[in-house]
């Protein structure tokens, strides 16, 4: 596999790469969407896990075993709540994309899996945060030029808006 940037459509949960990251929310301890998904693929483990790490602040991340997940790891981030674009929304999803990147060079995860992190019930704008994902993730990979990052778009809209921002950032297709 080319490493770089790659666009699918499907389900984080059964994806067979080193790590997934969850959209969490700042318990920890689970929640509706990916999250909810994640944590009923990955069995009661995972929860246990959660429970010792303390919560997670927004725009931070924190990483677990992927116990029956396909995944060696879970990487949990905490995006921001769209308000109204003025309360530091981007900043904090970039810083999203970014600790849990640094997690991924930490533990030198070559292959990283992403879901839309706020895209869901966080309703931050599809477009908006795309660009901020991919941005993120062009920077990281200019060092890190081993490293695999996967965009798992849940929706057939996700994954035209992820497509069509990959050409624009990138100049090309996935
Ligand atoms: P948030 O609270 O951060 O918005 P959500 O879980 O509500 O998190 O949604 C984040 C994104 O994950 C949305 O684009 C949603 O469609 C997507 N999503 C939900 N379930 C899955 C799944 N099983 N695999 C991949 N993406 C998913």
């Amino acid at each position: 596999m080319i490493p770089g940037i790659e666009v699918i459509e499907g389900d984080i949960t059964q994806q067979s790469v080193e790590a997934i990251v969850n959209a969490a929310n700042t318990s920890l301890l689970g929640g509706g969407g990916v999250d909810g998904a994640i944590h009923r693929a990955a069995g009661s483990g995972l929860l246990d896990e959660c429970r010792r790490l303390n919560g997670c602040k927004t725009g931070e991340a924190k990483i677990t075993k992927g116990y029956n997940l396909p995944a060696k790891w879970v990487i949990h981030t905490v995006g921001p709540v769209w308000q109204d674009g003025n309360q530091g929304e981007d900043d904090l999803l970039a810083s999203c994309y970014r600790r849990c990147l640094e997690l991924a060079e930490q533990y030198e995860i070559r292959t990283i899996a992403f879901p839309g992190i706020s895209t869901g019930i966080y309703r931050f704008p599809l477009q908006r945060a795309t660009k901020i994902a991919v941005t993120e993730a062009k920077t990281f990979l200019e060092r890190h030029p081993l490293v695999q990052v996967i965009f798992v778009c849940f929706s057939r809209q996700s994954y035209d808006c992820y497509l069509a921002v990959v050409k624009e950032i990138l100049g090309e297709e996935g």
